[in-house]
């Protein structure tokens, strides 16, 4: 684990134009005017030109990456000076080729898993939002960390949480020490609606978040509770601790950001405001602290939390992904995969939101899982679910029954 010696940092920030990279350079541009050295050395992007372009020139930063070769081309005339790396794998090479101390794994979906796995592969201190590199490549990433000496630091609220409860805990190994990680979850824009209305609900229903503002991939994972299956995935990898001893809980305040139960009855909690750039900056001054840019806990909002488990009808989404984390191999990839595949047909208004829990069902039934062990089997899974999403699709357009929703029983 790296030392308070570590510095300066100097920084990668994958997926830089997105939610969670946009509030990594403003928690660096709060560490550096505060004296802390921290070094924007790398940013990459899918596409977002004038962003990555304002980006650059504000911290000064030499070695971009964009994915959009059309978008390469723009940054190298208004940039001359810089190092573009275009293409698909231009986020890898931008890792690969730059020297840096620390990577923000910010890109959304599978697309940052290989320039995240060229990252641990350097032991660089990994900064870790992208959920997919874990839940699709847990086994390889954990075990290629351990090779190479990388740190994998959560951003995730719910797992920088539980990775702060747990620094105490010695480890022996530590999971011994365990009764349960509960990861808490706000519900979602569906938390309170008649469980009958939820099969028709459109994207902009779905897209209302009660408590975090974030991505539209991650809003409609909150609304089914896929996310908090995906990070129950990857809390396993995390913290090397059995599918059936994590378990969610809603807790509609989202002040309590995760807890840890241990076997002697202590119970560790997480507390903070909702605010993304809390985990970010715990995890690149880590193991440090210092004064931090988000508001501080209002202690009077305290006097009024809730705790209550997700119901398994309203949330389905949840148990399928206990059973892609137990089947193992490449059952999670094809589980991320197949979500991805469906939430992108719901927003682009394809399917009903209570389709596309069916559709990741029906995809992980079809798909028997392989070995995990390479990059190339994961991709492999990956591209297969995604096939198997569309055909589903098209199969349903050919014969009209796009509209019809799955209709869960009805009550709670
Ligand atoms: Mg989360």
């Amino acid at each position: 684990m790296s030392k308070p010696s570590d510095y300066p940092r100097r920084l990668i920030v994958l997926g830089s134009t997105g939610s969670i990279g946009v509030n990594t350079l403003s928690v660096v541009d709060h560490l550096t005017r505060n004296g802390m050295a921290v070094d924007v050395v790398g940013l990459a992007a899918r596409s977002s030109t004038k962003s990555l372009i304002e980006q650059a020139k504000r911290f000064n930063v030499k070695h971009l990456a964009v994915a959009d070769k059309a978008s390469a081309a723009k940054l190298n005339e208004a940039m001359p000076d810089v190092k573009v790396f275009a293409g698909e794998d231009a986020a890898e090479q931008l890792v690969r080729q730059t020297e840096c101390t620390d990577v923000a794994a910010a890109i959304v979906g599978i697309a940052g898993l290989p320039a995240t796995l060229a990252a641990v592969e350097l032991g660089r201190r990994i900064h870790l939002s992208n959920k997919e590199t874990l839940v699709a490549a847990g086994d390889l990433i954990t075990r290629t960390a351990a090779t190479s000496g990388a740190a994998l630091l959560p951003v995730d609220s719910e797992h920088s949480a539980i990775f702060q409860c747990l620094a105490g805990i010695h480890e022996q190994p530590r999971s011994k020490s365990i009764r349960r990680l509960v990861l808490t979850a706000s519900g979602g824009a569906f938390r309170d609606w008649p469980l009958e209305d939820i099969p028709a609900a459109t994207p902009e229903d779905a897209l209302k978040h009660p408590t975090w503002d974030m991505g539209p991939k991650v809003t409609i994972d909150s609304a089914t509770m896929m996310n908090k299956g995906l990070e129950m995935i990857e809390a396993h990898w995390l913290f090397g601790v059995a599918p059936d001893k994590i378990q969610p809980m809603i807790h509609p305040q989202s002040l309590v950001h995760s807890f840890v139960e241990l076997v002697d009855g202590s119970v560790l909690a997480q507390i903070g405001p909702p605010d993304m750039r809390s985990p970010i900056q715990t995890a690149l001054t880590w193991p440090d602290r210092v004064a931090g840019c988000g508001d501080k806990l209002d202690w009077s909002r305290l006097s009024d939390l809730n705790f209550f488990p997700p119901c398994p009808r309203r949330y389905p989404a949840i148990e399928l992904a206990y059973q892609a984390l137990k089947l193992g191999g490449t059952a999670p990839a094809v589980l991320n995969a197949a979500n991805e595949a469906a939430v992108q047909a719901f927003l682009e208004r394809k399917i009903p939101f209570g389709r596309m829990v069916q559709l990741v069902a029906e995809t992980l039934e079809s798909i028997p899982p392989q070995s995990a062990d390479t990059l190339t089997t994961i991709l492999d899974a990956d591209q297969a679910a995604r096939a198997c999403v569309h055909e589903q699709l098209d199969k349903r357009r050919a014969t009209g029954d796009l509209a019809n929703a799955h209709l869960p029983p009805k009550g709670r």
